[in-house]
């Protein structure tokens, strides 16, 4: 095909590798929440909205928002939309392919002079992957309700709090309650779906461009610490030690076979820190983290009581102590059957047989089911489905039929609420 049959992924490939400029240590990818960075991707993402017709801004937190409204009165809102932040050096599709491809609709739509029977609002937003504060989707939980202002005092690692980054970055810290979408002035928000790279190797592996997302899995993270006793690595004889490093190898590959064993499950160790770290010392203390994730939150919750339970075994049996607390959890988040279907027809209108998957990662979708039915759209991640690093690809064959795919949803949706007050109308008539 050439650039031009594949106008929309060609240009959404293109604004993804603008987008990458935006960072924080190049020449790798890092864009952080409220940092100069996320400011100009915003400018920029804000300036694409408005080129493709929207109204666009910046909310009291940083998320960019952006308004197509309606063709009629009183219409109700459909939100879609992605994070603009990033891991550290990370991909250039993780997020922003899921803010460009509804821009991208919204332009056709606006050239083709057509409106919705809904209000189809795009949102960046600016933190979801928690990278600055530690708080993970900021921008989701505030506009779920599900934002806690005491994470307002939360501290960067230059000891900048949130409110203070907020405030800096031209937003209102005080203002997140006016950012709750739940009941509104804004106009009822009928739906919530998310397009977004896959970050795996199901449908690559597959051969599918695209696919619908059944679930996304709720997660349990915990920091592990285990405290030994350091000693001499030349004089303390191997029967009478309290090493807390090799206490927590045995933790770590329980982790593992644990997960393994069910399955559901899948459980991460990602970072180990070890003290004193000389190798002529006997480590003393250890800390790690563990994440666990599953579409099945009962499952998650008796997997962490069965980590938990066997880290004290081995803690006994070795003469180490260990703490074991979850200081994150998220439930699993079930898509809305009847959108699952109208992006099943949506994909089926392209030609490509609908796969279901659930999600393993996190998504900003996943804090609205508070607010309004969810789904989500995924589109095959490249290079053996690697996400969270440079490596992250997509094809413009496949951005380009995703967005096909996400316009056609948009125009055959029709919001619940409309359609009754149609109905109505037409009765009253
Ligand atoms: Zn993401």
């Amino acid at each position: 095909m050439t650039n031009d049959e594949i106008r929309f992924g060609t240009d959404i490939l293109k604004q993804a590798d603008v987008l990458a400029t935006f960072t924080e240590d190049a020449p790798r990818v890092t864009r952080t929440y409220c940092s100069k960075e996320h400011k100009l991707a915003g400018d920029y993402l804000i300036g694409l909205m408005r080129d493709a017709g929207m109204s666009a801004g910046y909310d009291a937190f940083g998320n960019i928002v952006g308004r197509y409204e309606a063709g009629v009165p009183f219409a109700p809102v459909v939100m879609t939309g992605s994070h603009q932040d990033s891991v550290r050096n990370a991909g250039k599709y993780d997020g922003l392919f899921g803010i460009l491809s509804p821009i991208a609709c919204v332009k056709e739509l606006n050239r083709q002079g057509k409106r919705l029977p809904y209000t189809l609002e795009i949102v960046g937003f600016g933190d979801e992957e928690g990278v600055r504060f530690g708080v993970t989707l900021i921008g989701s939980k505030a506009m779920a309700g599900n934002f806690d202002p005491a994470w307002l005092e939360k501290k960067d690692a230059n000891g900048v709090r949130m409110r203070e980054a907020i405030a800096a970055f031209g937003g209102d810290p005080d203002a997140w309650q006016s950012l709750d979408r739940r009941n509104e002035g804004h106009g009822e928000v009928v739906a919530f779906v998310e397009s977004h790279i896959e970050q795996g190797p199901t449908l690559l592996n597959e051969n599918l461009a695209l696919g619908v997302v059944t679930a996304i899995a709720g997660a349990t993270r915990m920091t592990v610490r285990v405290t030994g006793l350091a000693g001499h690595a030349g004089t303390v004889p191997m029967n009478v030690r309290q090493d807390a490093l090799a206490a927590a190898s045995e933790m770590i590959l329980f982790v593992e076979r644990h997960c393994r064993e069910n399955g559901s499950l899948v459980g991460t160790v990602g970072r180990i820190a070890a003290l004193p770290g000389a190798i002529n010392v006997i480590p003393q203390d250890v800390e790690f983290s563990v994440d666990v994730r599953s579409g099945d939150d009962l499952m998650r919750r008796s997997a962490i009581e069965a980590i938990q339970a066997e880290f004290s075994e081995i803690a006994k049996r070795r003469g180490v102590r260990v703490e074991a607390n979850p200081y994150f959890e998220l439930n699993a988040a079930p898509c809305d059957p009847d959108l699952q279907q109208q992006f099943a027809d949506a994909i089926a209108a392209q030609g490509i047989p609908v796969r279901h998957l659930p999600s393993g990662a996190g998504h900003d979708a996943m804090e609205f089911p508070k607010v309004c039915p969810i789904a989500m759209l995924f589109v095959r991640c490249g290079n053996g489905g690697i996400s969270h690093h440079p490596s992250e690809t997509m094809t413009a064959e496949d951005a380009d039929i995703a967005t096909k795919a996400l316009l056609h949803f948009f125009e055959n949706y029709q919001p619940r609420a409309f359609v009754a007050s149609a109905a109505q109308r037409v009765d009253r008539s």
